[in-house]
């Protein structure tokens, strides 16, 4: 069915606040879901199931090179979705909430990121709104059906303590799979 990524890994940690880690988080989240689906009956796919990237080995631009074969598995796979999970930070730590993207190479990917926020903003409290962004090298690139969501701010405190809570995270896959059973009409 689909795919879940837990962005960066490895030397890249993402966002980060003192020892806490956008990699580490993006990754919990993402083996929740990966659970949770395969219990639905999903087949999922992971593009990483420990604290690595996928970058091929003496490149020049470890980045990109892990970038680009995020985006040869995703488009490969042939999967129905894929979901890429990040954390966000900001300079102030006054920005708060669970925000989905989405970039309109595919059409559909606004329709997913609206029925997604909805369903996040109800459960998770967020008033951000779902946001277009045709920047992101990798969602420029996959032609699937697809969204990248940032599950907070770790530069916020509030976001911060709930990131990091198994609870909580589970709350967020939870809603995740909602929206996606939303947005396919099956609820
Ligand atoms: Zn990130």
């Amino acid at each position: 069915m689909g795919i879940t990524g837990a962005s960066h890994g490895g030397p890249d940690p993402g966002a980060m606040y003192k020892n806490i880690m956008e990699k580490t988080i993006n990754l919990e989240i993402s083996k929740k879901l990966e659970k949770k689906l395969g219990e639905q009956g999903a087949i999922v796919y992971m593009t990483r199931y420990d604290d690595y990237d996928l970058s091929v080995k003496n490149t020049n631009n470890r980045k990109r090179s892990d970038l680009s074969r995020r985006v040869n598995i995703i488009n490969e796979s042939k999967c129905d979705m894929y979901i890429s999970i990040h954390l966000n930070a900001d300079p102030s730590s006054t920005w708060q909430g669970i925000q989905v993207f989405y970039d309109d190479v595919n059409p559909e990917n606004e329709k997913l990121a609206k029925v997604m926020q909805e369903v996040l903003g109800k459960n998770m409290n967020s008033k951000r709104k779902y946001k277009e962004l045709t920047t992101i090298y990798l969602h420029r690139r996959v032609k699937q059906l697809g969204i990248l969501i940032e599950a907070g701010f770790l530069s916020n405190p509030n976001d911060r303590y709930l990131l990091r809570q198994n609870t909580y995270q589970q709350k967020i896959v939870n809603s995740i799979y909602e929206g996606i059973l939303k947005y396919w009409h099956l609820i």
